[in-house]
């Protein structure tokens, strides 16, 4: 016991992971850029609370959180809405994104995490094939092992050596921007759907929400380009015409932020090195929520760190957390993906067309923030390719509806195939494979 653990970023499930690991006895400082108390965003987000518990976490007090309304998804066209039926025993929380930290914060300072903030992390420190540190604003520190959660840009993933063979860089369709800000109410009128989720809004590839709260109208516009303050006014100007409560008045927020929407990190882990969360690319894929993910992956990092007897913390001895994480949600979270290639690569009358012909259902749009695979939401590839066969009467939509419903087979056997042991040449041979469904 005792060995050093650096958290590298203040993510959430790094903080998660610090927090159990610390409890176990161990020596952990997070190492986070931002002051004390300015870290999350002015608005709120949503996950399913089951997962703080397998975090060891408590549920935070009654008034910080409610529960969230069920979504209503529409096509560009919203003349259909796909209503989410999500059971009360799964409804998942929404809560102030500073209340979460808050919240997780107090938990890890309780367990013995030491947090030192305004502190940048520039790189990883490299001793031969091992992470043995890491480089920050306040001078170079050393630990026995380095858990990355710096997030989508984490300095530590994309400056380690190329030999580790772990992802870099996140493609332009891989992540999503998005703008979110908190409006007045316009109109106080009643509205059917008090959460829409619109797929290719105007025409433009993307999703974004309106959701209708009683002291403001909450929009939220993602698109998988980069896009400006001119684009937000002209968009919204477009959903007020059919949103009348939707005002113009900035209350709350009004910033653009990246999300990653890809697949999982194909490798995990490093001699002296883990990644979790949105540095891992976590995250569903389509929607984004990562929050519920990550407190399950610091379990099973943590237990993999804590039962990691000699306290080696090697590519080797940290495979086990790989093998749990794609066991327990990368398998499943992985041919999702392929769901949000398959959605880039439509065209906004395919997106009508399929919502019209009841291609995507009530069932499959149950995607909640705790989804952890494709049963989950009642997709299963080969059903996905029959059903579309039945009703499709488009050979074109048709060859991309069957070319996902492949990629996503292909994207469950690459997991399936994941080594079980760590061996570095059939490691990395193993994910070209897996990263090569992607393409
Ligand atoms: C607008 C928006 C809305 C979202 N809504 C939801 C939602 O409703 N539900 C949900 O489940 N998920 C949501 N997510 C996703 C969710 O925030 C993440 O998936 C989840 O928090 C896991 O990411 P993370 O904590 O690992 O990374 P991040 O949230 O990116 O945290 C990384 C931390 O590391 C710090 N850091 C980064 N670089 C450095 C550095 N160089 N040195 C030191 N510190 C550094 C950052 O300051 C930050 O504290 C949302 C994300 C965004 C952007």
């Amino acid at each position: 016991m005792g060995k050093k653990i650096i958290v590298a970023g203040l993510g959430h499930g790094g903080i998660a992971a610090a927090a159990l690991i610390a409890k176990a006895g161990f020596d952990v400082t997070v190492y986070e850029q931002k002051s004390e108390g300015t870290l999350g965003y002015d608005w709120t987000d949503i996950f399913a609370p089951g997962a703080l518990k397998i975090a060891g976490m408590d549920m935070p007090p009654a008034d910080k959180f409610e529960y969230k309304e069920d979504m209503t998804f529409f096509g560009p066209s919203m003349t259909k809405g796909l209503r989410q039926h999500v059971p009360e025993e799964k409804l998942e929380i929404k809560m102030e994104r500073r209340d979460i930290y808050e919240h997780f914060i107090n938990h890890a300072l309780e367990c013995g995490v030491k947090i030192v903030y305004d502190c940048k992390v520039e790189a990883p420190i490299i001793l031969g094939n091992r992470v043995v540190g890491i480089k920050t604003s306040q001078g170079d520190v050393y630990g026995d092992m380095v858990i990355d959660s710096c997030g989508m840009n984490s300095p530590v993933r994309r400056n380690l050596p190329e030999s580790f063979g772990i992802e870099k860089e996140v493609g332009r369709k891989e992540k999503i921007s998005i703008y979110r800000a908190f409006y007045n109410i316009a109109e106080d009128v009643e509205v059917e759907a008090k959460f829409k989720v619109l797929l290719f809004a105007g025409g433009k590839l993307g999703i974004s929400w309106i959701a209708s709260e009683s002291t403001h109208t909450d929009l939220l516009i993602g698109r998988f380009d980069d896009f400006d303050m001119e684009e937000v006014e002209g968009f919204s100007d477009f959903l007020r015409e059919t949103n009348p409560r939707l005002g113009k008045e900035v209350l709350r927020g009004g910033h653009f932020v990246e999300i990653p929407v890809r697949q999982p990190l194909s490798i995990l882990v490093a001699d002296g090195y883990a990644a979790i969360g949105d540095s891992a690319f976590m995250t569903v894929p389509l929607i984004g929520s990562g929050i519920a993910n990550s407190l399950k992956a610091a379990r099973i990092l943590a237990d993999t760190v804590i039962n990691d007897k000699n306290g080696q913390f090697t590519a080797e001895t940290l495979w086990k957390y790989q093998m749990g994480y794609y066991k327990e949600l990368g398998a499943g979270l992985a041919p999702l993906a392929c769901g949000k290639l398959l959605l880039l690569s439509l065209t906004p009358e395919e997106v009508d067309y399929v919502f019209e012909k009841g291609i995507m259902t009530e069932d499959m749009m149950t995607i909640g923030a705790d989804f952890t695979g494709l049963a989950n939401v009642n997709i299963d590839p080969r059903a996905l390719i029959n059903q579309a066969k039945q009703v499709c009467g488009d050979p074109e939509l048709l060859k991309k509806i069957v070319t996902c419903g492949v990629s996503m087979g292909k994207a469950m056997a690459a997991c399936a195939m994941m080594p079980k042991k760590w061996n570095e040449k059939r490691v990395r041979s193993w994910a070209k494979v897996y990263e090569f469904v992607f393409k």
